[in-house]
Protein backbone atom coordinates (compact mmCIF):
# COMPACT_ATOMS: atom_id res chain seq x y z
CA UNK A 1 0.00 0.00 0.00
CA UNK A 2 0.63 3.70 -0.58
CA UNK A 3 0.90 3.65 3.76
CA UNK A 4 3.10 0.91 3.57
CA UNK A 5 5.73 2.61 1.15
CA UNK A 6 5.80 5.63 2.92
CA UNK A 7 6.64 4.32 6.29
CA UNK A 8 9.23 1.93 4.47
CA UNK A 9 10.67 5.05 2.24
CA UNK A 10 11.16 7.12 5.64
CA UNK A 11 12.50 3.92 7.24
CA UNK A 12 14.85 3.62 5.12
CA UNK A 13 16.01 6.85 4.69
CA UNK A 14 16.52 6.89 8.85
CA UNK A 15 18.40 4.04 8.24
CA UNK A 16 20.21 5.08 5.31
CA UNK A 17 20.99 8.25 7.31
CA UNK A 18 22.48 6.13 10.00
CA UNK A 19 24.42 4.01 8.39
CA UNK A 20 25.85 7.65 6.52
CA UNK A 21 26.57 8.57 10.50
CA UNK A 22 28.39 5.14 11.06
CA UNK A 23 30.51 5.08 7.61
CA UNK A 24 30.96 8.18 8.61
CA UNK A 25 32.98 7.50 11.52
CA UNK A 26 35.78 5.58 9.77
CA UNK A 27 38.83 7.84 9.82
CA UNK A 28 39.34 8.16 6.72
CA UNK A 29 36.33 10.41 6.16
CA UNK A 30 38.08 12.82 8.54
CA UNK A 31 41.12 13.06 6.16
CA UNK A 32 38.45 13.29 3.00
CA UNK A 33 36.95 16.38 5.61
CA UNK A 34 39.98 17.95 5.68
CA UNK A 35 40.96 17.90 2.00
CA UNK A 36 37.42 19.19 0.79
CA UNK A 37 36.87 21.64 3.30
CA UNK A 38 34.43 20.18 5.29
CA UNK A 39 35.75 21.87 8.54
CA UNK A 40 35.34 25.07 9.41
CA UNK A 41 36.20 27.27 12.83
CA UNK A 42 33.19 29.23 14.55
CA UNK A 43 34.46 32.10 17.16
CA UNK A 44 32.99 32.42 20.65
CA UNK A 45 33.81 35.96 21.67
CA UNK A 46 35.16 36.21 25.54
CA UNK A 47 34.13 39.34 27.74
CA UNK A 48 36.05 40.52 30.67
CA UNK A 49 33.36 41.15 33.29
CA UNK A 50 34.04 44.93 34.89
CA UNK A 51 33.19 46.22 31.88
CA UNK A 52 31.51 43.66 29.41
CA UNK A 53 34.49 44.21 26.76
CA UNK A 54 35.37 41.61 23.87
CA UNK A 55 39.25 40.86 24.88
CA UNK A 56 39.09 37.57 22.93
CA UNK A 57 37.81 34.92 21.37
CA UNK A 58 38.09 30.71 21.69
CA UNK A 59 38.12 28.92 18.64
CA UNK A 60 35.79 26.33 17.84
CA UNK A 61 35.82 23.96 15.41
CA UNK A 62 32.69 22.30 13.20
CA UNK A 63 32.36 19.51 10.32
CA UNK A 64 29.83 20.53 8.19
CA UNK A 65 29.64 16.59 6.64
CA UNK A 66 28.27 16.50 3.09
CA UNK A 67 25.53 13.35 4.12
CA UNK A 68 25.43 13.51 8.27
CA UNK A 69 25.22 17.23 8.40
CA UNK A 70 26.87 19.30 10.97
CA UNK A 71 28.94 16.83 13.40
CA UNK A 72 29.83 18.31 17.21
CA UNK A 73 33.13 18.66 17.86
CA UNK A 74 32.73 16.80 21.35
CA UNK A 75 31.86 13.37 18.64
CA UNK A 76 34.72 13.86 15.99
CA UNK A 77 37.58 15.01 18.64
CA UNK A 78 37.54 11.85 20.93
CA UNK A 79 37.10 10.16 17.28
CA UNK A 80 39.98 11.52 15.53
CA UNK A 81 41.83 10.69 18.93
CA UNK A 82 40.96 7.32 19.16
CA UNK A 83 42.04 7.23 15.15
CA UNK A 84 45.20 8.54 15.62
CA UNK A 85 44.19 11.21 13.29
CA UNK A 86 44.48 14.26 16.03
CA UNK A 87 47.42 15.74 14.86
CA UNK A 88 46.70 16.05 11.10
CA UNK A 89 43.48 17.39 12.40
CA UNK A 90 44.95 20.10 15.28
CA UNK A 91 47.69 21.06 12.35
CA UNK A 92 44.34 21.65 9.95
CA UNK A 93 42.68 23.86 12.71
CA UNK A 94 45.98 25.75 13.17
CA UNK A 95 45.72 26.84 9.07
CA UNK A 96 41.90 27.20 9.16
CA UNK A 97 42.86 30.07 11.79
CA UNK A 98 45.88 31.14 10.28
CA UNK A 99 43.55 31.60 7.09
CA UNK A 100 41.05 33.69 9.11
CA UNK A 101 44.04 35.68 11.10
CA UNK A 102 43.43 38.96 8.67
CA UNK A 103 39.45 39.05 9.29
CA UNK A 104 40.28 37.65 12.63
CA UNK A 105 42.68 41.08 13.54
CA UNK A 106 39.75 43.79 11.85
CA UNK A 107 37.91 42.89 14.56
CA UNK A 108 40.26 41.84 17.86
CA UNK A 109 42.65 44.11 18.47
CA UNK A 110 46.38 44.08 19.35
CA UNK A 111 46.89 41.65 22.17
CA UNK A 112 43.35 39.65 22.07
CA UNK A 113 43.41 36.28 23.63
CA UNK A 114 42.74 33.88 21.00
CA UNK A 115 41.82 30.55 23.04
CA UNK A 116 42.83 27.01 21.08
CA UNK A 117 41.70 24.03 22.73
CA UNK A 118 44.54 21.04 22.19
CA UNK A 119 43.20 17.44 22.74
CA UNK A 120 46.05 15.72 25.01
CA UNK A 121 46.31 12.80 22.13
CA UNK A 122 48.39 16.08 20.56
CA UNK A 123 49.64 17.67 23.34
CA UNK A 124 51.83 14.29 24.46
CA UNK A 125 52.78 13.47 20.44
CA UNK A 126 56.03 13.77 18.70
CA UNK A 127 55.88 16.85 16.95
CA UNK A 128 53.53 18.88 19.26
CA UNK A 129 56.46 21.44 19.41
CA UNK A 130 57.14 21.73 16.21
CA UNK A 131 53.49 21.90 15.35
CA UNK A 132 53.16 24.93 18.17
CA UNK A 133 55.95 26.60 16.78
CA UNK A 134 54.65 26.49 12.83
CA UNK A 135 51.10 27.77 14.33
CA UNK A 136 52.59 30.66 15.98
CA UNK A 137 54.81 31.62 12.52
CA UNK A 138 51.91 31.56 10.42
CA UNK A 139 49.91 34.12 12.63
CA UNK A 140 50.83 37.74 12.44
CA UNK A 141 53.81 38.69 14.40
CA UNK A 142 52.91 39.72 18.01
CA UNK A 143 49.63 40.69 17.25
CA UNK A 144 47.01 37.68 19.35
CA UNK A 145 47.65 36.54 22.66
CA UNK A 146 47.59 32.40 22.30
CA UNK A 147 45.93 31.13 25.13
CA UNK A 148 46.29 26.81 24.89
CA UNK A 149 42.87 25.42 26.16
CA UNK A 150 44.11 22.01 28.21
CA UNK A 151 41.59 19.59 29.94
CA UNK A 152 41.91 18.81 33.74
CA UNK A 153 42.12 15.20 33.26
CA UNK A 154 45.60 16.02 30.68
CA UNK A 155 47.49 17.79 33.98
CA UNK A 156 47.39 14.42 35.83
CA UNK A 157 48.46 12.31 33.07
CA UNK A 158 51.11 12.94 32.44
CA UNK A 159 54.55 13.59 34.41
CA UNK A 160 55.74 15.37 31.04
CA UNK A 161 53.05 18.31 31.14
CA UNK A 162 55.30 20.24 33.41
CA UNK A 163 58.07 20.43 30.96
CA UNK A 164 55.48 20.97 28.05
CA UNK A 165 53.70 23.82 30.15
CA UNK A 166 56.87 25.36 31.30
CA UNK A 167 58.04 24.87 27.52
CA UNK A 168 54.63 26.93 26.22
CA UNK A 169 55.06 29.61 28.82
CA UNK A 170 59.14 29.64 27.70
CA UNK A 171 57.40 30.38 24.08
CA UNK A 172 55.34 33.41 25.45
CA UNK A 173 51.71 31.27 25.11
CA UNK A 174 49.63 31.31 28.23
CA UNK A 175 47.34 28.07 29.18
CA UNK A 176 43.52 27.51 30.44
CA UNK A 177 42.63 24.64 32.20
CA UNK A 178 39.59 23.78 30.62
CA UNK A 179 36.29 22.01 31.99
CA UNK A 180 37.70 22.59 36.04
CA UNK A 181 35.63 20.76 38.27
CA UNK A 182 34.65 17.79 36.07
CA UNK A 183 37.43 15.91 36.23
CA UNK A 184 39.68 14.40 39.05
CA UNK A 185 41.48 16.96 40.26
CA UNK A 186 44.94 16.62 41.22
CA UNK A 187 44.88 20.13 43.25
CA UNK A 188 48.54 19.76 43.99
CA UNK A 189 48.94 19.79 40.14
CA UNK A 190 47.25 22.99 40.17
CA UNK A 191 49.51 24.42 42.21
CA UNK A 192 52.97 23.09 40.68
CA UNK A 193 52.43 24.30 37.39
CA UNK A 194 51.13 27.42 37.82
CA UNK A 195 48.81 27.75 34.65
CA UNK A 196 47.02 31.35 33.62
CA UNK A 197 43.43 30.85 33.69
CA UNK A 198 40.89 28.71 34.95
CA UNK A 199 37.72 27.72 32.94
CA UNK A 200 35.05 27.18 35.36
CA UNK A 201 32.76 24.53 33.50
CA UNK A 202 29.11 25.44 32.70
CA UNK A 203 27.70 22.34 34.62
CA UNK A 204 28.71 25.27 37.74
CA UNK A 205 26.98 27.82 35.85
CA UNK A 206 23.94 26.65 35.00
CA UNK A 207 23.13 25.60 38.43
CA UNK A 208 23.52 29.20 39.38
CA UNK A 209 20.03 30.79 40.21
CA UNK A 210 17.93 27.09 39.97
CA UNK A 211 19.14 26.36 43.36
CA UNK A 212 18.45 28.67 46.39
CA UNK A 213 22.19 28.24 47.48
CA UNK A 214 24.96 28.28 44.85
CA UNK A 215 27.37 25.48 44.63
CA UNK A 216 29.52 25.35 47.95
CA UNK A 217 32.05 24.14 44.97
CA UNK A 218 31.15 26.58 42.80
CA UNK A 219 32.34 29.10 45.50
CA UNK A 220 35.27 26.76 46.25
CA UNK A 221 36.66 27.02 42.89
CA UNK A 222 36.36 30.47 42.43
CA UNK A 223 38.58 31.26 45.62
CA UNK A 224 41.27 28.52 45.03
CA UNK A 225 41.45 30.40 41.40
CA UNK A 226 42.03 33.93 43.37
CA UNK A 227 44.65 32.11 45.73
CA UNK A 228 46.17 30.41 43.37
CA UNK A 229 46.68 33.60 41.12
CA UNK A 230 45.26 32.51 38.12
CA UNK A 231 42.03 34.45 36.46
CA UNK A 232 38.73 32.79 36.20
CA UNK A 233 36.62 32.31 33.36
CA UNK A 234 33.01 31.05 33.35
CA UNK A 235 31.56 29.01 30.45
CA UNK A 236 27.99 28.88 29.50
CA UNK A 237 26.88 32.01 30.95
CA UNK A 238 23.22 32.06 29.57
CA UNK A 239 21.12 34.38 32.25
CA UNK A 240 21.59 37.79 33.31
CA UNK A 241 21.51 36.42 36.91
CA UNK A 242 24.33 34.24 36.34
CA UNK A 243 26.46 37.24 34.69
CA UNK A 244 25.60 39.07 37.58
CA UNK A 245 26.46 36.78 40.42
CA UNK A 246 29.90 36.14 38.27
CA UNK A 247 30.29 39.56 38.16
CA UNK A 248 29.84 40.28 41.76
CA UNK A 249 32.20 37.32 42.59
CA UNK A 250 34.64 39.02 40.54
CA UNK A 251 35.16 36.33 38.22
CA UNK A 252 37.72 37.56 35.38
CA UNK A 253 36.26 36.54 32.63
CA UNK A 254 32.74 35.13 31.11
CA UNK A 255 32.06 33.49 28.00
CA UNK A 256 28.00 32.28 27.06
CA UNK A 257 25.20 32.26 25.09
CA UNK A 258 24.33 35.09 27.17
CA UNK A 259 26.95 37.73 25.16
CA UNK A 260 27.58 35.57 21.96
CA UNK A 261 27.20 31.98 20.88
CA UNK A 262 30.16 31.12 18.62
CA UNK A 263 29.82 33.10 15.38
CA UNK A 264 31.27 32.64 11.77
CA UNK A 265 34.08 34.26 11.09
CA UNK A 266 31.69 36.52 8.46
CA UNK A 267 29.16 37.36 11.58
CA UNK A 268 32.15 38.15 13.91
CA UNK A 269 33.19 40.65 11.72
CA UNK A 270 29.78 42.35 10.77
CA UNK A 271 30.39 43.33 14.59
CA UNK A 272 29.32 42.17 17.48
CA UNK A 273 27.82 44.41 20.28
CA UNK A 274 27.43 43.58 24.18
CA UNK A 275 24.55 44.59 26.22
CA UNK A 276 24.40 45.39 29.85
CA UNK A 277 21.44 43.80 31.06
CA UNK A 278 19.99 44.53 34.87
P1 LIG B 1 34.74 23.50 25.39
O1 LIG B 1 36.18 23.74 25.10
O2 LIG B 1 34.32 23.47 26.79
O3 LIG B 1 33.97 24.62 24.56
C1 LIG B 1 32.82 25.27 25.03
C2 LIG B 1 31.58 24.60 24.46
O4 LIG B 1 30.43 25.17 25.09
C3 LIG B 1 31.39 24.87 22.98
O5 LIG B 1 30.75 23.72 22.44
C4 LIG B 1 30.45 26.06 22.96
O6 LIG B 1 29.72 26.18 21.77
C5 LIG B 1 29.56 25.71 24.12
N1 LIG B 1 28.93 26.88 24.72
C6 LIG B 1 29.40 28.14 24.77
N2 LIG B 1 28.55 28.94 25.46
C7 LIG B 1 27.53 28.18 25.84
C8 LIG B 1 26.32 28.44 26.59
O7 LIG B 1 26.05 29.55 27.03
N3 LIG B 1 25.51 27.38 26.82
C9 LIG B 1 25.78 26.14 26.35
N4 LIG B 1 24.92 25.16 26.60
N5 LIG B 1 26.90 25.85 25.63
C10 LIG B 1 27.77 26.86 25.40
P2 LIG B 1 31.25 23.06 21.11
O8 LIG B 1 31.71 24.09 20.13
O9 LIG B 1 30.16 22.12 20.68
O10 LIG B 1 32.52 22.25 21.55
C11 LIG B 1 32.40 21.18 22.44
C12 LIG B 1 33.76 20.72 22.88
O11 LIG B 1 34.49 20.16 21.80
C13 LIG B 1 34.62 21.85 23.40
O12 LIG B 1 34.28 22.11 24.73
C14 LIG B 1 35.99 21.27 23.23
O13 LIG B 1 36.31 20.42 24.30
C15 LIG B 1 35.83 20.45 21.97
N6 LIG B 1 36.36 21.23 20.84
C16 LIG B 1 35.75 22.14 20.07
N7 LIG B 1 36.58 22.62 19.11
C17 LIG B 1 37.76 22.00 19.31
C18 LIG B 1 39.03 22.06 18.66
O14 LIG B 1 39.26 22.82 17.71
N8 LIG B 1 40.02 21.24 19.16
C19 LIG B 1 39.82 20.43 20.22
N9 LIG B 1 40.84 19.67 20.65
N10 LIG B 1 38.64 20.36 20.86
C20 LIG B 1 37.62 21.12 20.40
CA1 LIG C 1 37.69 25.17 25.61
CA1 LIG D 1 35.26 24.11 28.61
CA1 LIG E 1 33.54 20.95 27.50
Amino acid sequence: SVLLGILSGLLGGVLTGYLLYTRSRSGKEILIGIKRHQFFVMYQPVVESRELRMTGVEALMRWEHPEAGMIPPDAFISFAEAQQLIVPLTRHLFKLIAADAPQLQKVLPRGAKLGVNIAPGHLHSATFKEDIRQFAASLPPDYFHIVFEITERDMIQEKEALGLFQWLHDEGFEIAVDDFGTGHSALIYLERFKLDYLKIDRGFVNAIGTETVTSPVLDAVITLAKRLNMDTVAEGVETAEQAKWLREQHVTYLQGYYFSRPLRLAQLTEGVTFSEDD
